[in-house]
């Protein structure tokens, strides 16, 4: 943290000049960068740069939105749409993947953008908002489709619509029977806590099972101005859950998590998943292998409250889904299951039924 409390800075800075000003990035680093945001969006919003260090080189908050130069090199396992959504989309705005969900993206501007983004070839300030028509046709497909009970707002950020816009979407859900519950995935809680206004958590008002899930992936995000965002929101009915990238050098070490997930807690949000890093262009700075991953969750059983326990997920390439990667603490021996203590670390034979 900056030295004292932190004083929000007024805008949101976004090209490689303004980050050299705001002494985020060294002037010699300005004209490698400046190139960088001609292929990827850059947004540092004051609510992040507050949280930032700048005396800190390896500080957690500045690397997940800071762009470096490394960004530009693309490596074979790299994909431009990870997990696949483009052939999924039915229309525009939607994407159906699983049987009994579906995803609407009514835009694709966020309140940052995060440097190890799985949509950040699509994601930016200028693209990707439907228009009033396209979005009405987005509402009819899930309208016109009985099997989907659950309706999952992302983008982009879907707390980047305005109030009014917000509400005419969560009331035409609503208003479909067949759909059970509305969940949006956002980052703005954290990162523009200042758009949780009144009218904003008043546009969520609804009769359906309504669900926050909020991005972040350092305890620090979870600041004064983003706990009373998230009070706001709990207070007009949302249901918090939580979502979290496990990133080199953010939150890569037992001690990282167990203060995000206690973070959250404290917040009132239920970890949900903690992904392993989509290889989307130029993230490999950011990823932690998988057996390191389990290894570092493996730590965490006993020590931490069941309720901090996020699933550990892997989205599959080609939209296979995503799959859960442990860690395991139960082996099948013939019939019999030996099961690892997490307070003992000793195998313990659970017999077969009937043994
Ligand atoms: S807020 Fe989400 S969609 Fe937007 S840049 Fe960050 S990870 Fe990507």
């Amino acid at each position: 943290m900056p030295d004292g409390s932190p004083q929000l800075k007024p805008r949101t800075l976004r090209d490689a000049q303004s980050l050299a000003e705001a002494g985020l990035i060294p002037p010699e680093a300005q004209a490698g960068l400046a190139r960088l945001s001609a292929t990827y969006a850059i947004a540092v919003s004051p609510a992040v740069q507050a949280l930032i260090d700048p005396a800190d080189p390896a500080d957690p908050i500045a690397r997940q939105y800071i762009p470096d130069a490394a960004e530009l090199v693309t490596l074979p396992q790299e994909r431009s749409d990870p997990t696949s959504d483009a052939p999924f989309t039915p229309v525009k705005g939607v994407v159906h993947r699983y049987p009994d969900r579906a995803l609407l993206k009514p835009l694709l501007a966020c309140p940052v953008y995060c440097r190890f983004c799985f949509r950040r070839e699509v994601v930016g300030p200028d693209g990707g908002l439907l228009t009033a028509a396209e979005l009405e046709a987005a509402l009819d497909w899930f309208a016109g489709s009985p099997q989907v009970r659950e309706a999952i707002l992302t983008g982009g950020d879907p707390l980047m619509l305005s109030p009014r816009r917000l509400r005419h979407v969560v009331q035409r859900l609503s208003a479909m029977p067949h759909i059970d519950i509305i969940r949006l995935h956002s980052r703005v809680p954290v990162a523009a806590p200042e758009r949780i206004t009144p009218a904003l958590a008043e546009a969520l008002e609804t009769e359906k099972a309504l669900f926050l899930c909020v991005h972040a992936n350092h305890a620090r995000e979870f600041a004064a101005p983003a706990r009373a965002a998230l009070r706001r929101l709990a207070g007009a009915g949302v249901g918090l859950l939580g979502q979290s990238v496990l990133l080199r050098g953010v939150n890569d070490s037992p001690e990282a998590l167990e203060a995000l997930f206690r973070a959250m807690l404290a917040a009132r949000v239920k970890p949900y998943y903690l992904h392993q890093l989509d290889r989307a262009p130029g993230t490999a700075r950011f990823e932690v292998p998988i057996e390191e991953g389990r290894r570092i969750l493996r730590t965490l059983r006993g020590r931490l409250t069941g309720l901090a326990w996020p699933t550990y997920v892997l989205d599959l390439p080609g939209g296979a889904g995503k799959a859960p990667l442990g860690p395991d603490f139960a082996t099948a021996e013939g019939l019999d299951w030996m099961v690892e203590g997490p307070l003992d670390g000793l195998a313990h034979r659970h017999p077969a039924s009937g043994a």
